[in-house]
C-alpha cells in the first residue's frame, strides 16, 4: 500500500477527474448501422449516454480499414471520418470534436464528451502523406501505424517472421506526424517497429491499448524492456480491457486482473506512464467483469482507491498522463 486512501469517496474522485480513454472501435458499429453514438444502447460497449454515465471526458474514435469491405483504404477512412463528423453534428448537445487539449477541458466544463479522431492502421493512408495531411485537417490527432498485419508503413504483430521494421514511408510518416502534431500510436506494432519509432520520433509517443507481456505472454502485450523505453521517452501506455490480452481465458477476465497489469506497468514505467485504453467495441462481446461497458469506468477508480493509490496518481492514470502527451504534441 502506498498511501492509506480509505476515506476517499471514489465516485467523487472519478467525477472530478478528466477521464480519457484512448481506443474504441465504435465508429465501425455506427458505419454498419448497428448504433447511433448519441442513443443509449444495450448492445456493444460504447455510446455517448453511457459514456456520460461512466464519467468519461474524452474518447479516441478510431478509423479502421476492413479488407473484407468494399472500397480502398482511403475511401473507407474518409467514410469513417464522415460518420465521426455527422454523429458529432447530430448529437452536439452531448459531444464535441476535440483537436487540442483545451477542447477536452472545455468538454469537461460543459458536461459533454470530447471525441478525438484517431486511425488504427496506416493502410488508411495508402502510402500517401497527402492523405495524412488531409485527415489531419479533418481532425486526425492520433495515428496507429498498423493493425496486426503489414502495410505500406510498418509490420504489425501478426507479421513477425521477417523481423521487419519501419519502411521508408513509415519513417517519413513518423516525421510528418511530428511536424503536423499527430501522436504516433505503437499499439499492434512489431517489436522492431517499436524500436524504430522510439528512435525516430522527436515527439512523445503512446501505445493506446496493450498490457504486460510478463504477466500474459501475448504478442500484443509489451515487454518490460519496451515499457521502460516508452517511459524514458515520456510516453504513455493505455492498459486495455481485452480478455485475450489479460490472461488464460480468452472469453472472460476480471477487473482485478486488469488492475494487476496496471500495477505492473506502474512498477516499470512509473506513475506518469500509464493510462486507459479500453478497446470498447473492439473484440465482439467478450468483456471484462465489472468493466462490461463504458458506464462501468468508475469501477476502475474504485479499484485503484482500494489498492491504495493516492488521489493525484489516480487522476493521472484516469487521464492526466495522456493529457500531458496530448498537450505536448498537439
Ligand atoms: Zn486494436
Amino acid at each position: 500500500m502506498m498511501v492509506n486512501n480509505e476515506n476517499v469517496d471514489y465516485m467523487l474522485l472519478h467525477q472530478s477527474s478528466i477521464v480519457v480513454d484512448t481506443h474504441c472501435d465504435t465508429l465501425g458499429r455506427v458505419f454498419e448501422g448497428q448504433r447511433r453514438l448519441g442513443e443509449n444502447s444495450k448492445i456493444g460497449q460504447f455510446d455517448i449516454p453511457r459514456a456520460i454515465a461512466g464519467g468519461l471526458t474524452a474518447e479516441l474514435m478510431a478509423t479502421f480499414v476492413n479488407t473484407e469491405r468494399q472500397g480502398s483504404g482511403s475511401l473507407q477512412t474518409f467514410q469513417f471520418i464522415d460518420v465521426f463528423h455527422e454523429e458529432i453534428d447530430a448529437y452536439s448537445d452531448l459531444a464535441m470534436h476535440a483537436t487540442v487539449a483545451e477542447d477536452i477541458l472545455l468538454a469537461k466544463k460543459s458536461g459533454k464528451v470530447a471525441l478525438i479522431l484517431s486511425m488504427e492502421g496506416a493502410e488508411g493512408l495508402e502510402g500517401d502523406l497527402g492523405v495524412l495531411r488531409t485527415a489531419y485537417r479533418l481532425g486526425l490527432r492520433v495515428l496507429g501505424l498498423t493493425w496486426n498485419r503489414r502495410n505500406e508503413a510498418a509490420d504489425g504483430v501478426g507479421e513477425l517472421r521477417t523481423g521487419g521494421g519501419l519502411t521508408n514511408f513509415g519513417v517519413d510518416l513518423v516525421r510528418e506526424c511530428n511536424n503536423l502534431g499527430i501522436v504516433v500510436d505503437m499499439a499492434h506494432l512489431s517489436p522492431q517497429c517499436v524500436e524504430d519509432v522510439l528512435d525516430i520520433s522527436e515527439s512523445r509517443v503512446v501505445v493506446t491499448h496493450a498490457n504486460c507481456h510478463v504477466l500474459w505472454q501475448h504478442p500484443r502485450n509489451l515487454t518490460d524492456n519496451q515499457l521502460e523505453k516508452i517511459a524514458k521517452k515520456g510516453g504513455v501506455v493505455g492498459v486495455t480491457a481485452v480478455p485475450p490480452f489479460l490472461g488464460a481465458n480468452p472469453e472472460h477476465s476480471e477487473l482485478d486482473v486488469l488492475l494487476d497489469h496496471l500495477d505492473h506497468m506502474i512498477s516499470i514505467m512509473g506513475k506518469d506512464g500509464v493510462g486507459l485504453g479500453m478497446d470498447f467495441d473492439g473484440v465482439g462481446d467478450i468483456r471484462v467483469g465489472n468493466i462490461e461497458d463504458v458506464s462501468k469506468l468508475p469501477n476502475i477508480t474504485k479499484g485503484l482507491v482500494e489498492r491504495g493509490y493516492h488521489s493525484q496518481v489516480i487522476q493521472n492514470i484516469l487521464g492526466g498522463n495522456f493529457m500531458r502527451v496530448f498537450s505536448s504534441v498537439w
